[in-house]
């Protein structure tokens, strides 16, 4: 029977995240529309209890199109046995249901961006239903998130772990422990002020958050997949929710970087065909041409030239060739003194 909560929200879980085991089940959220008037929305879940020891939600399909993350947290799922557990597993594959379904950032019942719609709100639209659940029932509950992302459709970005940084000066290093335990090539410390994230969710309600960027562009590589499942296994087992023999690989040393203010992104303010000048992982310096935007409607224009604003590593790059204004084509790290 799907189960109640104390916290106020339309949601009712059919597992039962107090009991010790393995069950799947649903988040059950209903929603009654034209085909379907006594109907839910069905939200994945897998709890995995034993014994004490931390509570952990893994999650993934924040943004419905970056299936790196949802294909680690399916293996997840398969592989582990309560026997590999110490304490509790929240594992949420899909937990913008609609929009991992569609396979789309957004959800397409809502256009809700669920990583932007924290801290939700019990009586909203779907997405913000989802949004309020997860941080005042779930991360309410936790000591540790583990929010997989990529770039999604959109975006590439070289595979990392990422976490915001808070004003805890204790909750900071403990975040880049686990960042150099993740041990993707890169880690990036976010310094945006954003209070619609998970990283905000997480600082409100308590648990150490980490997150990632596992590549992006709408796929799934090989080399992304393997450093997020060794990671999350490293992690899980690093705080105490594997038990001690569980079997990890070891990662690679994290450069620890920065993404810092407007400086560090380039945008296109102008609509056209972009033409990228610089790769992933190439470092580059204060106004050195990033791309030419072309102009295919009036090819005998001169293409006008985006730069970066400042030095840094390219991190991050737009997928795709037509651009719109607005349309961030690059963003940079810098190295961060830990
Ligand atoms: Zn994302």
């Amino acid at each position: 029977m799907a189960k109640k909560t104390k916290v106020e929200t339309r949601i009712s879980s059919e597992v039962d995240l107090e009991k010790n085991g393995k069950q799947q089940g649903v988040l059950r959220l209903p929603h009654s529309v034209h085909r379907s008037a006594y109907g839910w929305i069905g939200i994945p879940v897998v709890c995995i209890k034993n014994g004490e020891g931390p509570t952990v939600l893994v999650m993934s399909g924040n943004h419905g199109d970056e299936y790196e993350g949802q294909v680690t947290v399916i293996k997840l799922i398969r592989e582990l046995k309560p026997k590999d557990v110490r304490g509790r597993l929240i594992l949420l594959p899909m937990a913008n249901y609609p929009a991992a379904k569609a396979g789309m950032r957004t959800s397409p019942i809502d256009q809700g961006n669920m990583n932007r719609t924290f801290p939700g709100d019990p009586h909203g639209t779907p997405t913000k239903a989802i949004a309020h659940y997860i941080e005042c029932v779930l991360l309410a509950m936790c000591d540790y998130v583990i929010d997989l992302h990529s770039g999604g459709s959109s975006l590439m970005i070289l595979v990392s772990s990422l976490f915001k940084k808070s004003h805890d000066d204790k909750r900071t290093a403990r975040s880049i422990e686990l960042m150099r335990v993740f041990g993707a090539p890169v880690g990036f410390i976010d310094l945006k002020d954003s209070s619609g994230t998970m990283s905000a969710a997480a600082l409100r309600q308590g648990p150490i958050h980490l997150s990632t960027e596992l590549g992006g562009g709408g796929t799934v590589t090989v080399e992304a997949l393997r450093i997020a499942e060794e990671g999350t296994r490293r992690v899980l087992k690093h705080v105490g929710a594997l038990r001690p023999n569980y079997p990890v690989k070891p990662g690679v040393e994290t450069r620890v970087v920065t993404v810092g203010g407007p400086d560090y992104y380039v945008h296109a303010f102008d609509q056209g065909l972009c033409e990228p000048l610089v790769e992933l992982g190439d470092e580059v310096k204060k106004g050195q041409p990033a791309a030419l935007i072309h102009f295919p409607e009036a090819p005998a224009r001169e293409p006008v030239t985006a730069r970066f604003g400042r030095a840094g590593l390219v991190l991050c790059k737009r997928m795709g060739g037509r651009v719109e204004i607005g349309d961030c084509l690059f963003h940079l790290a810098t190295d961060y003194k830990v």
